[in-house]
């Protein structure tokens, strides 16, 4: 480390001197740290300016932090910065209070937290192109073309919403408008002269939401941030933003992070959307840190979504969100669709079709209407369970399911075995059902990747589109398909939650669900309510104009109570029932969680690092810390993964043990391990 600027200490070593002040800089390195520099006379460096620093052989980025502080090193070893960068913006101090607030809730330090805000470009020595610093010409125009006459739910949800902070559910089913609601509030902020940050979880959305905004605001400059933006058009975004020049920022979680200066509206579109979490670098949830923003700048956060989270209703019956509705569809004639389960027990699935999914498909051809295939594969853990008698191997410690871990080639010490990924339980593979003793025993949830196949077997004549994953890699391709799908280009589309969310197909009237079960069985307490939300989403494709909708989902489990809320549209019922479990397991919203992972070669290096860890800092009373598991997908990229998780009743509590736990490891920790922490962790697996 010699040469490097010595890190502060926490013992001063140099009395304060009038004369001698310094600059503290976050630097994009690993430490949990600011580092001191001196000012040169000729320049002027200010907090929130991005400064070029020496940082031991190289040159780095910096952002100053603090000015005039007392110098915490030798004046000796004090190195002057080497320049002040000014072709963007100075960062404003609501948003070094947001990186501040970012950089300690979710332990990750200051440094890595502020430069890893910024686009790729602006963390860079060199110096900007010349083609990003073009401005777009000053459209300031705030003209605001609606789409509609406001319903009148529509209406008395806007007048509800007042300009200083609070923080909105806008619960409204599918097809209700949201959207609409969301174009009048944007104007209204933009009548002021000031901007709102639209988020929205995922990129596919963003081509039909950003027609909507562009047409409703047509003078107005519009910042489209996602990560699959080239590094020059999303430094320019940013700097739209940081300027106050964009009137309106839509984009996915990192526009979160952007500076605006003259914010006054947030809006977070989908919020029960996992994907406003980030699982990487600075592990936030931006739907959470948006309502933590919209308090700093004084403004209105709307959170709108047709299947709140259990967090965000949690939130509104404990007084802290205010909730609007919008119960009913807002186009002329629309209804919610009738849903059905068709139990598989009766009529069962060949080839993962029943008879009266099938027929129902036929009847849409002959109609000319289009079926949607929903494939749910999201939660898909392997389950042992029991054909027969429908038992399930469940954790005696937990109200969780085991997850099977297959016999592993590399250590062939066991035949497989079932593991509680929540407590760390083990047990053997029961030789027979404890219930009936049925000897064939077999994994749940195995995938159903011939859909399509028997789809065009059974329909040559139709038409079948397939979106997922794999074949939506391009997005231009997925834009172009979902516009043709909406022209009525195709009869049958299959897919997975791609297709559920916000898209707005006219000529859709009937979505089949084939694998809804593995979800109801699955190890992650989540997995229910991400069931829910993602059929109440799909189902909502179907039906949007005048024509009803049908929504049949295959099961084997047609009485479950999850599915009778579904068919009621009855989200406060289901949201009920799920805290209800979810209080009495002990599982958030009623208690704080937070994951401690680690990665590393071997496994027992990593879990051993977990228990160290662990013994390192004494728990509190109100902390429980549960034992290291491996990972289901316990080895990735060649390293084992594992991790502990760390439960309180009490945020603050937790956050301080955290914060204890975090600075213990910073120091300790061995450099065979990688090892982050995760703070409000959705993931598990
Ligand atoms: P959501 O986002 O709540 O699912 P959207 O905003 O996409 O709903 O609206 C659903 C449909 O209803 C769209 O086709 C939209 O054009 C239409 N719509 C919205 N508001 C109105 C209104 N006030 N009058 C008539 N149609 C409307
Ligand atoms: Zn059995
Ligand atoms: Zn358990």
């Amino acid at each position: 480390m010699k040469g490097l600027p010595t890190a502060l200490s926490t013992n001063p070593k140099s009395l304060p001197d009038e004369e001698n002040f310094c600059i503290r800089v976050a630097l994009d390195v690993p430490l949990p740290r600011l580092f001191e520099y001196s000012l040169p006379e000729e320049i002027d460096a200010r907090i929130g300016d991005r400064v070029a620093v020496r940082f031991g052989a190289q040159q780095k980025i910096g952002v100053v932090i603090e000015e005039r502080a007392t110098p915490q090193i030798a004046a000796h070893r004090m190195k002057p910065i080497v320049a002040v960068r000014d072709d963007a913006p100075r960062l404003p101090p609501d948003w070094i209070a947001l990186m501040r607030f970012l950089s300690g809730y979710y332990q990750r330090p200051l440094g890595e937290t502020v430069i890893g805000a910024l686009p790729p470009r602006l963390r860079s020595t060199k110096p900007l192109p010349r083609k990003v610093l073009q401005r777009e010409p000053q459209t300031a125009g705030a003209r605001f073309v609606p789409n509609h006459e406001l319903t009148p739910a529509q209406a008395s949800v806007l007048e509800r919403v007042s300009g200083g902070f609070n923080a909105y559910l806008l619960h409204g089913v599918t097809g209700s408008g949201k959207t609409e609601v969301y174009l009048n509030l944007v104007a209204k902020t933009l009548e002021r002269g000031m901007q709102a940050l639209v988020l929205v979880p995922e990129i596919s959305l963003t081509p039909q939401l950003e027609a909507r905004f562009r047409e409703a605001f047509p003078d107005t400059q519009l910042a489209v941030m996602h990560s699959g933006l080239e590094d020059i058009a999303r430094t320019s975004a940013w700097l739209a933003a940081a300027r106050g020049e964009a009137g309106i920022v839509l984009g996915t979680r990192l526009a979160l992070l952007a500076p605006l200066p003259k914010l006054a509206l947030i809006v977070v579109d989908e919020e029960h959307d996992a994907s406003f979490k980030q699982h990487e670098g600075l592990r936030y949830s931006a739907r959470d840190a948006a309502v933590y923003r919209a308090k700093l700048a004084g403004c209105p956060v709307i959170l709108g979504t047709a299947t709140p989270s259990l967090e965000t209703w949690h939130n509104w019956s404990l007084g802290r969100y205010e909730r609007l509705e919008l119960p009913e569809r807002a186009s002329p004639g629309a209804r919610l669709p009738v849903v059905r389960t068709v139990d598989l027990r009766e009529d069962p699935a060949e080839q993962g079709f029943s008879k009266k999914l099938l027929d129902a498909i036929q009847q849409r051809l002959a109609l000319g209407e289009q079926s949607l295939i929903f494939i749910n594969r999201r939660g898909y853990a392997p389950v042992l369970a029991c054909e027969a008698c429908g038992w399930t191997a469940g954790c005696e410690r937990c109200t969780a399911r085991m997850v099977l871990h297959a016999p592993d080639a590399a250590r062939t010490k066991h035949s497989g075995r079932l593991r509680c990924h929540h407590c760390g339980a083990e047990a053997p593979i029961p030789r027979a059902c404890p219930t009936c003793g049925n000897v064939d025993l077999k994994p749940m949830g195995r995938g159903t990747q011939r859909v399509e196949e028997t789809l065009a077997a059974r329909f040559p004549a139709a038409r079948i589109v397939r979106i997922d994953r794999d074949s939506a890699r391009r997005r231009a391709d997925l834009t172009r398909t979902l516009e043709g799908i909406r022209r009525g280009e195709g009869d049958i589309l299959v897919g997975t939650q791609l297709l559920a969310k916000g898209h707005d197909f006219p000529g859709l009237t009937l979505v089949g669900v084939l694998n809804a079960d593995s979800a109801l069985v699955s190890t992650d307490y989540r997995a229910p309510e991400r069931l829910f939300s993602v059929l109440a989403q799909v189902s909502g494709r179907a039906g949007r104009r005048e024509r009803p909708g049908e929504v049949l989902i295959q099961t084997r489990y047609p009485r479950h109570p999850l599915f009778a809320a579904l068919e009621r549209h009855d989200f406060a019922g289901f949201a009920k029932s799920q805290l209800e479990e979810r209080r009495a397991a002990g599982f958030p919203p009623f208690v704080f969680e937070a994951a401690l992972r680690a990665e590393a070669v071997k496994l027992e290096t990593a879990l051993a690092f977990l228990r160290d860890a662990a013994a390192s800092v004494r728990a509190p009373d109100e902390v429980h810390v549960f034992d290291p598991v491996p990972h289901l997908l316990t080895r990735r990229a060649g390293f084992e993964r594992a991790q502990l998780v760390m439960q309180s009743s009490s945020r603050p509590v937790l956050q301080e043990f955290l914060g204890l736990l975090s600075e213990k490891l910073f120091g300790t920790a061995p450099r065979a391990v990688r090892w982050h922490l995760d703070v409000d962790p959705i993931e598990f697996d």
